[in-house]
C-alpha cells in the first residue's frame, strides 16, 4: 500500500466527553510508536471540545452543516468544528441517510463546504442487501459517487468509505472478493471523474474487528478502515491499529 493507511473510529452516539478523553489518552499510551498509520477519532460533538491531539492521531466529526451560521437549530458549522481542531468530517453515513433522510444533494453541499474550508470529508457510500441481491451494487455506488461529488473539482483531500449497509453493525463482514470488487469499481469511477488524482483513500467499513483486520488490510485497494463497534473498545481498537501499522 503506498498511501499511509487510515484507521478511523466512529463512536456514533457513544462515550461522554470525559470517557472519550480518557479513551484517546489510553490509546496514545497503548500505541505510542505509530509511524505508518493515521488514527482518527470521531466522538459525538460535545466530545470534540478541549481535546489535545497530535499526529498520528487526529480528530474528526460525524457530521456538519454546509452553511456558515444561521437559524438551523441543532446543527453545527464547519467553523465551529475547526475551532475544536477537527480535520476530518464523516458525511453521508448510512445511518444519517436512513434515519435522518440525508440525500446525495445535501451530502454534496456538505462536501463542497468542507473542502472550501480546507478540511477533509469522508464520504460514505454503500449498497443495501436488496441492491446487492438484484445486481445493482455498482449502479448504486456510481450514483452515490457522481451525485455526492458533483461540482467537486479535486478529490485530493477527499476520502471515500465503502460501507455496505448490510455489513454495518451486523457482524457480517463483506467477503474479500466483494470488498476487492467494490474498491476496484470505486477506483475506476474516480479515475474517470478525476483522471489526475491518485491520492484519494478508499476505506472499508462494516463489522471490522480484531479477527478480520489482518485479512482485510491485505486486500488490494483497501487503504484502511472506518470502524464502528470495535472502535469503542480500547483493546480491540489498539490491536486493529497495530495490525494495520505492521501490514
Ligand atoms: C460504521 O458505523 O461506520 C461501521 C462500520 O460500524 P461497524 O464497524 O460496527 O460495523
Amino acid at each position: 500500500m503506498n498511501k499511509k493507511p487510515i484507521v478511523a473510529g466512529n463512536w456514533k452516539m457513544n462515550k461522554t466527553p470525559s470517557q472519550g478523553k480518557e479513551f484517546i489518552h489510553d490509546i496514545e499510551k497503548l500505541v505510542p510508536d505509530i509511524q505508518n498509520t493515521k488514527v482518527i477519532f470521531f466522538p459525538a460533538y460535545p466530545g470534540l471540545f478541549d481535546i489535545k491531539i497530535n499526529p498520528p492521531f487526529y480528530l474528526g466529526a460525524q457530521n456538519c452543516h454546509w452553511e456558515d451560521s444561521g437559524a438551523f437549530t441543532g446543527e453545527v458549522s464547519i467553523e465551529m468544528l475547526r475551532e475544536c481542531y477537527v480535520e476530518y468530517i464523516i458525511i453521508g453515513h448510512s445511518e444519517r441517510r436512513q434515519l435522518f433522510n440525508e440525500n446525495n444533494n445535501n451530502i454534496n453541499k456538505k462536501i463542497k463546504a468542507i473542502l472550501s474550508e480546507n478540511l477533509k470529508p469522508i464520504l460514505c457510500i454503500g449498497e443495501t442487501i436488496e441492491h446487492r441481491n438484484s445486481g445493482l451494487t455498482e449502479d448504486f455506488l456510481q450514483n452515490q459517487l457522481v451525485e455526492g461529488l458533483e461540482g467537486v473539482e479535486s478529490i485530493d483531500d477527499c476520502i471515500i468509505a465503502y460501507e455496505p449497509i448490510w455489513a454495518i453493525g451486523t457482524g457480517e463482514t463483506a467477503d474479500k472478493d466483494q470488498i476487492y470488487n467494490a474498491h476496484n469499481f470505486i477506483n475506476s469511477v474516480l479515475k474517470k471523474l478525476y483522471p489526475e488524482s491518485n491520492n484519494c483513500h478508499i476505506l472499508y467499513g462494516g463489522s471490522v474487528n480484531t479477527e478480520n483486520t489482518k485479512d482485510l488490510i491485505q486486500i488490494s485497494g483497501v487503504d484502511g478502515f472506518l470502524i464502528g463497534g470495535a472502535s469503542l473498545n480500547i483493546d480491540s481498537f489498539a490491536s486493529i491499529i497495530n495490525y494495520v501499522e505492521k501490514n
